[in-house]
């Protein structure tokens, strides 16, 4: 009946919304997420998200480091 009529799709659309489901939420928390990095020009703290461009916002330097590691991770294209 309409139930069964309403199962049927919704179980292929509801696998695929799973999927893709998955992936939105994990899309969604990587944008709240923020890192922040210490410019290694200014020292200035910046706020970065995932996706986002490693680059300093108060003077444009592209040398970050992470904040919470001890170990000084350096990004820079040589
Ligand atoms: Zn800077």
């Amino acid at each position: 009946m309409s139930r069964e009529a309403y199962q049927v799709p919704s179980l292929g659309g509801g696998q695929q919304g799973q999927y893709t489901g998955a992936t939105g939420i994990g899309d969604a928390a990587a944008n709240e997420a923020s890192v922040t990095y210490i410019c290694g020009d200014c020292n200035s703290r910046v706020a970065m998200k995932r996706g986002d461009q490693i680059r300093c916002k108060e003077c444009g330097h592209r040398v970050l480091y992470k904040e919470r590691t001890k170990r000084m991770v350096q990004f820079q294209a040589r």
